[in-house]
């Protein structure tokens, strides 16, 4: 690895002050921040180093997407409707095409996901946990070259993909983590479903593993209020009050959603120091409520460790943490509350605080010398960043993602002049075509059109006649 000059930007640090150092340049050598100074100097420094001009630009840190799905709904993007309820969604959709998925189907999935993700300039992603073949979307992820947490599937259900007894779910999940490197950009976590398709046993026995692996742990609960009323249902207590007690909730534990809180679920999970994956794009998307019920903000302001995700291709539909940063601020200062998130802290959310929120600050989510290098360069002399405002609002509120030109991840240049360096996006687009077409008429699913599609024969019309 070559070291890398990133010349004269205005670097938007996120370090503990918020400093923004105009006209800096960064030096990157390794796979980490060596540098942050004068371009003259560290040229003089680095020698040898390749450059990238950033004039005019806007350096960040990379983004963190705490929860973000990488099989099966990158290859049905778009095609499941938006007017049937969640039983439908999972079980006429989402589970028959992870039926039939194999490892090439998942290997894709998982390189598309990255790729999309690095360019809107997030450079971590933790899977949400559903992933049948783990190796192979960390081999899709490795490739395309962005950082990540993965798991394998596990659940203790019956007769569903990948369902398996608790111990067998378990030791798979373990087998998974070992599998993977620990160390470099994609390593392993526990990632269970959540919500009520999970034993006592599996939970706590997940909590448990974790903790003896030292890794991270990550589930979905609590997106909407009958998921929150179902799992009440089966276990007699509210799911945090439930797994409080279970012994499962802390620092390792990132929830997925975690939306319908009560009062006394609220301090639970703050006090047990456990994360909240927040993904606003998908709340909306499926009517779950956050507008109504949400308190994301309010957790965010007593201390709470949130982070933001993007969730799937069919329920925030683009990997974009820029954009769940909007939308949750939007929401939260639509409600006129002392919970309203302003722009910096919402850009935060994105950066060192969802870095912390999943246990990784010491590591990304800010410029600083002796992080890893993982950046993204935004072309801001385009006419929507022009006057140049103050930062903060300008990227939350100016919607920077579609302004991300380069990436850099653990010190390599991933992304240049809005190209993939890593993956044949070419290549990759015919074989999504064919690999997701194949896929669904294996499942036997029957994608539905809105509008109807007719060809051209029979339409011609001339003018008049
Ligand atoms: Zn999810």
């Amino acid at each position: 690895m070559t070291d890398l000059l990133i010349c004269d930007g205005d670097i938007v640090t996120m370090n503990a002050q918020r400093q923004v150092v105009t006209a800096a340049t960064i030096a990157v050598s390794g796979s980490t921040i060596a540098a942050i100074g004068r371009a003259a100097e560290l040229r003089a420094a680095y020698p040898d180093a390749g450059e990238l001009d950033a004039r005019d630009c806007v350096v960040i840190p990379g983004m963190i997407n705490a929860h973000q799905h990488t099989t099966a709904d990158p290859l049905m993007r778009s095609m499941i409707p938006d007017d049937i309820g969640s039983d439908e969604s999972i079980f006429g959709w989402v589970l028959p095409l992870h039926a039939v998925l194999d490892g090439d189907d998942d290997e894709l999935a998982a390189t598309l996901t990255a790729v999309e993700s690095l360019s809107r300039g997030v450079t971590t992603v933790l899977e949400a946990g559903t992933v049948g073949h783990p190796l192979r979307v960390a081999a899709g992820l490795r490739k395309a070259g962005i950082r990540a947490r993965v798991g394998r599937w596990g659940w203790d259900v019956a007769d569903q993909p990948f369902a398996a007894p608790t111990a067998q779910t378990l030791a798979a999940q373990e087998e998974a983590i070992t599998a993977l490197a620990s160390d470099g950009p994609v390593t392993g976590w526990i990632s269970l479903v959540g919500h009520d398709l999970a034993s006592d046993e599996l939970f706590a026995g997940a909590a448990e593993l974790a903790a003896r692996l030292d890794v991270g742990l990550t589930l979905h609960m609590s997106p909407s209020e009958a998921d929150s009323k179902s799992y009440a249902a089966r276990s007699g207590l509210r799911p945090l009050e439930h797994l409080r007690r279970l012994g499962v909730l802390g620092p390792r534990l990132v929830l997925g959603h975690a939306v319908w809180l009560d009062d006394g679920e609220l301090d639970a999970v703050l006090d047990s120091g456990t994360a909240i994956a927040s993904c606003p794009a998908a709340y909306l998307r499926l009517g779950q409520g956050y507008a109504r019920a949400g308190r994301h903000g309010e957790f965010r302001r007593r201390g709470g460790r949130l982070a933001l995700g993007a969730d799937s291709h069919n329920a925030g539909d683009s990997p974009d943490v820029l954009h769940a940063a909007y939308l949750l601020a939007a929401l939260e200062n639509d409600r006129g509350s002392e919970n309203a998130i302003r722009a910096d802290q919402a850009f935060g959310l994105a950066t060192i605080d969802g870095a912390n929120a999943v246990g990784m600050g010491a590591l990304v989510g800010s410029i600083e010398v002796g992080k890893a290098a993982d950046l993204a360069v935004l072309e801001a002399s385009s006419l929507g960043w022009m006057p140049r405002g103050d930062l903060a609002l300008q990227l939350i509120w100016g919607r920077a993602s579609g302004s991300v030109r380069d990436v850099v991840v653990n010190g390599s240049l991933v992304l240049r002049d809005r190209r993939s360096t890593t993956v044949d996006v070419d290549a990759l687009r015919s074989e999504l075509v064919e690999r997701s077409g194949a896929a669904l008429r294996r499942a036997g699913i029957e994608v539905g059109h809105r509008w109807p599609a007719v060809p051209v024969a029979g339409f011609s019309k001339l003018a008049g006649r």
